[in-house]
């Protein structure tokens, strides 16, 4: 079986990770998306178990204290994790495990694990940003504010990462994250037993 890998997605709140996530899950059956477990509370439309695993405080500092995730961060006042067992089975099972993560969990897994591929989506500028926060409707003027003060200091971390994609059109922001995955997905190192397929023992 071919190895699996991990494909960290991050960018700022509002750039459109969720869409673009969403889509690649249903348009390539290799690809899992890792749950997160938050101790946010749900927003309107979002499902237990789909969208994140909605846990407490108290129960994500527990899972925290037993070593369950592989990276967790405080993100706008809520905390955010990675369930350490998915991520392992996924990619042991030659999946490509998707994590929709904040900058500082996804720098958190890089540093520990170079070989991850970090994908940062950029919005096609931050008053466009900022217009489409607005729009979702969903937070207050003083959450929208602190968004846009991380997105400013998110961004400033851009180089850290291996690509970036502007989601300027939906589709062509899509298609750009397909063909990193698909010039991933032919790397020599991730094909078990290339040669011997091949050649069967001789040179
Ligand atoms: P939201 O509350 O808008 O769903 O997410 C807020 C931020 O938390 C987003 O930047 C999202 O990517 C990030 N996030 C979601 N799940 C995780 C996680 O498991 N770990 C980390 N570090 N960040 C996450």
């Amino acid at each position: 079986m071919d190895l699996g890998f991990l494909l960290i997605v991050s960018g700022p709140s509002g750039v459109g990770k969720g869409t673009v996530c969403k889509d690649l899950i249903e348009s390539d059956k290799d690809i899992v998306f890792s749950v997160s477990s938050t101790s946010r509370k749900p927003r309107e439309g979002e499902v237990d178990g789909i969208n994140y695993n909605f846990i407490s405080k108290e129960d994500f500092e527990t899972k925290i204290e037993k070593g369950e995730f592989l990276e967790h961060a405080f993100v706008h006042t809520n905390y955010y994790g990675t369930s350490k067992e998915f991520v392992e089975k996924g990619i042991n099972s030659g999946k490509i495990v998707l994590l929709e993560i904040d900058v500082q969990g996804a720098l958190q897994v890089k540093d520990k694990h170079p070989e991850v591929i970090t994908v940062f989506i950029l919005p096609p500028s931050m008053e466009e940003l900022e217009r489409r926060i607005v729009d979702r409707d969903t937070e207050t003027q003083a959450e929208i504010d602190k968004r846009m003060s991380n997105a400013y200091k998110e961004i400033d971390l851009v180089d850290k990462y291996d690509y970036f994609v502007v989601n300027d059109n939906l589709e062509a922001a899509i298609d750009n994250i397909k063909s990193i995955i698909n010039a991933e997905k032919h790397r020599v190192v991730r094909k078990n037993n290339i040669k011997e397929e091949y050649l069967g023992g001789r040179k």
